[in-house]
């Protein structure tokens, strides 16, 4: 150890999954879109007058924010924009996980950054556990807390939890504030966000990522109540206040304005989703009914490490944790129907 680095805090950082640098992989271990964005983005990059980069950008990312506005139905003053969801996240968890006297609660299984942000930040956090089938319980979260995030659909499992479970937890805490992660919530379930006009604590948190095939360019919003978002745009602006860049600001705006071709996609992933549902199953895979754009599924006979290891030999990527009690499972995005018929033209063989 170096001198100047006693004492300081040794980080167990965020992993997240593989991006290969070749290009002829079937990637579904991300659950990044197969397709492309909406061709309206396409058009705003090809056309874009670089002069404007001389510029600070718009700080208060007001076209986004008015896209999203009318989009959703809600005042821009209720709105939230970060630089993905990671962003949007790691700030709220700053801005109201911080400095409280009970520990968060998050599931035992979920997104795996929620315990890096709270080691990050020094939050004490406590896990719910999931049931046996992955479903969350709502009275785990009646106890004394700092705050809760539940993602839905969850991530990893695709489990989704009724928005009216989701109320009774937001109506028991009125002191805490209440995050509902919904980056797949564009796949399937009900959105928490009509409930943000009537309950004080709640914070719904959205990203371009998924639905909207926007990975690369890193946009994330969130919907609440004014106290909520201005408390969020208070520890953004004492941080960084040119957090989203110029351009990517009217990217965002392009796919919200292509509502057509957005759901288009959406349902042809949710398709994919349900036929690669019954594919499993003729193969012998178990799996939880994923309303997300992934599928989380175990082999009856083949441990999920063997089938990931043999997958990537193919150079088919998936998702495993090497974690407890789901540590015999797979993490499968849908990808188009031609990578699809691909991974199940090896499964075939792996499982024969
Ligand atoms: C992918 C994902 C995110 C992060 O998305 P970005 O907007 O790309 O940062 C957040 N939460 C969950 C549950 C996710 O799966």
């Amino acid at each position: 150890m170096l001198l100047w680095e006693e004492g300081l805090k040794v980080l167990d950082p965020y992993v997240p999954g593989e991006q290969p640098k070749e290009t002829d992989v079937i990637k579904l271990n991300t659950n990044e879109n197969p397709y492309p964005p909406s061709p309206r983005v396409e058009a705003i990059l090809k056309d874009y007058d670089i002069t404007r980069f001389r510029k600070y950008p718009d700080p208060d990312m007001t076209v986004i924010r008015d896209a999203l506005s009318k989009y959703h139905g809600v005042d821009a003053s209720h709105i939230f924009v970060g630089v993905g969801s990671d962003d949007v996240l790691a700030m709220s968890f700053m801005t109201f996980f911080q400095n409280r006297k009970a520990p968060i609660l998050f599931a035992d299984i979920t997104y795996s950054f929620y315990k890096v942000w709270a080691s990050v930040f020094d939050i004490p956090y406590e896990n719910a556990k999931l049931n046996d089938d992955f479903i969350l319980e709502k009275e785990d979260y009646l106890k004394e807390n700092g705050g809760i995030v539940i993602a839905n659909p969850n991530a990893p499992t695709g489990v989704y939890t009724d928005v009216r479970d989701l109320c009774f937890i937001v109506e028991n805490n009125p002191a805490s504030l209440v995050i509902i992660d919904e980056a797949y919530i564009d796949f399937g379930g009900e959105s928490m966000l009509s409930f943000t006009q009537q309950y004080d604590n709640l914070l719904v948190v959205r990203t371009f990522s998924k639905s909207r095939a926007q990975a690369g360019s890193r946009i994330g919003y969130a919907i609440g109540g004014n106290a909520i978002i201005d408390r969020l745009y208070a520890v953004r602006n004492s941080f960084n206040s040119y957090t989203m860049d110029c351009l990517t600001q009217e990217l965002a705006v392009a796919s919200v304005e292509d509502d057509a071709y957005f759901r288009g996609r959406v349902d042809e992933i949710k398709q994919t989703r349900e036929e690669a549902k019954k594919r499993l199953g003729e193969l012998g895979f178990t799996y939880k009914d994923s309303q997300a754009n992934f599928i989380f599924a175990k082999h009856d006979r083949i441990p999920a490490k063997e089938l990931f290891e043999n997958l990537r030999a193919r150079k088919i990527y998936v998702r495993y944790f090497d974690q407890p009690r789901i540590d015999n499972y797979l993490r499968i995005t849908v990808g188009t129907k031609e990578e699809m018929e691909t991974l199940f033209k090896a499964l075939e063989e792996m499982t024969a």
